[in-house]
């Protein structure tokens, strides 16, 4: 069994390799191929499933990288029209900005990356004078240098130099605020979301270019593979990102054009899926309502497929990145005490 468990160790790491390769080549990687050529052997019945013969994820923990306010009708919808709102709106209701570590056999793998404290102390950080002008009528922000992801890592005992990728659900500034201080991690968006760049106004949604394109970042843009697994039945396609069903990315648009969620599962734990800011609060998605931001028919067709991800997977933890019960849900999925208190 333990020599078994070495040939699918190794055959494992040989395809991830190999598709790091081919992804650094720009060449299309044919991940059922490989997956036939490299796994088939060690793919037999003295295995339950490749994910329950191994448990690739140690761990996944919640982050906290400040905290900011936002309008009520911006969190939990609103008739009126958004710039009603932003200028006229007077309930602010706080959110915590969050993003996720999960420990996984080939190396730490990050959620999002933060905010950079910077937007609070540079007055350049934002190039856009109406950039500028409306940020504090949609936010306001709380963040100090100690929220800074290098600083938060920190603190939970790891080191940012030992992140080895990072998913990025979307490229709002305070989800990408962190890629500078995480270098060698390979950063993970959807080609989707990459597209819009290519906008003549990224700005105008919050998506700011000079804090995107940095040369130290490693940007892989990734696109879904179909797949014939029915649990994923009505989703666009899927991106299994260590081969090993483990951590699983899954288109969710709506929020942006390419937003993306991340379904982590292990034996023994309620599955995960990590939403970024498809919904602010897992409630607000069961019961379809959406925020005051973003496209809602395109919110409430990605609202319909994660709930039929939830019939078909029970016990399915949806956990938003601005939800301040992301810490609870995570520990109840996990079976672990919650760390909420603590920082
Ligand atoms: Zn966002």
């Amino acid at each position: 069994m333990s020599k078994r468990r070495d040939i699918w160790d190794a055959s494992l790491n040989a395809k991830v390799q190999l598709r790091e390769w081919v992804a650094r080549k720009g060449l299309f990687f044919d991940e059922k191929l490989w997956t036939k050529i490299l796994l088939a052997d060690t793919r037999n019945s003295t295995f339950e499933t490749p994910f329950h013969a191994d448990h690739p994820i140690a761990s996944v923990r919640v982050l906290k990288c400040g905290r900011a306010e936002q309008h009520k009708e911006h969190r939990y919808g609103s008739n009126r029209p958004q710039l009603w709102w932003v200028f006229f709106g007077r309930s602010w209701v706080p959110l915590p900005l969050q993003c996720f570590l999960i420990g996984h056999r080939n190396g730490w793998v990050l959620f999002d990356t933060g905010i950079d404290p910077a937007i609070l102390s540079d007055s350049r950080y934002i190039e856009q004078a109406i950039g500028r002008f409306l940020l504090p009528r949609i936010f306001h922000l709380y963040v100090s240098e100690s929220d800074r992801i290098d600083q938060v890592l920190d603190k939970a005992g790891v080191a940012a130099s030992d992140i080895r990728m990072a998913v990025v659900s979307h490229l709002h500034f305070d989800h990408v605020g962190g890629i500078a201080q995480v270098p060698q991690a390979d950063l993970l968006v959807s080609a989707r979301e990459w597209a819009i760049l290519s906008d003549p106004h990224p700005e105008r949604e919050w998506i700011l270019r000079q804090h995107i394109e940095i040369p130290s970042a490693k940007w892989r843009q990734i696109t879904f593979e179909p797949t014939d697994d029915p649990i994923f039945e009505g989703f666009e396609g899927i991106h299994d990102l260590a081969g090993d069903g483990s951590m699983i990315l899954l288109p969710t648009p709506g929020h942006t054009a390419g937003s993306m969620s991340m379904l982590i599962r292990r034996h023994g734990w309620d599955p995960i899926l990590l939403v970024g800011d498809l919904t602010y609060e897992a409630n607000l998605l069961e019961q379809d309502i959406v925020p005051g931001t973003g496209e809602g028919e395109t919110l409430l067709a990605s609202f319909a497929k994660v709930r039929r991800l939830k019939q078909r997977l029970p016990g399915l933890t949806i956990v938003a990145s601005h939800d301040f019960a992301a810490d609870e849900r995570i520990s109840q999925a996990t079976g672990r005490t919650p760390a909420s208190g603590e920082s």
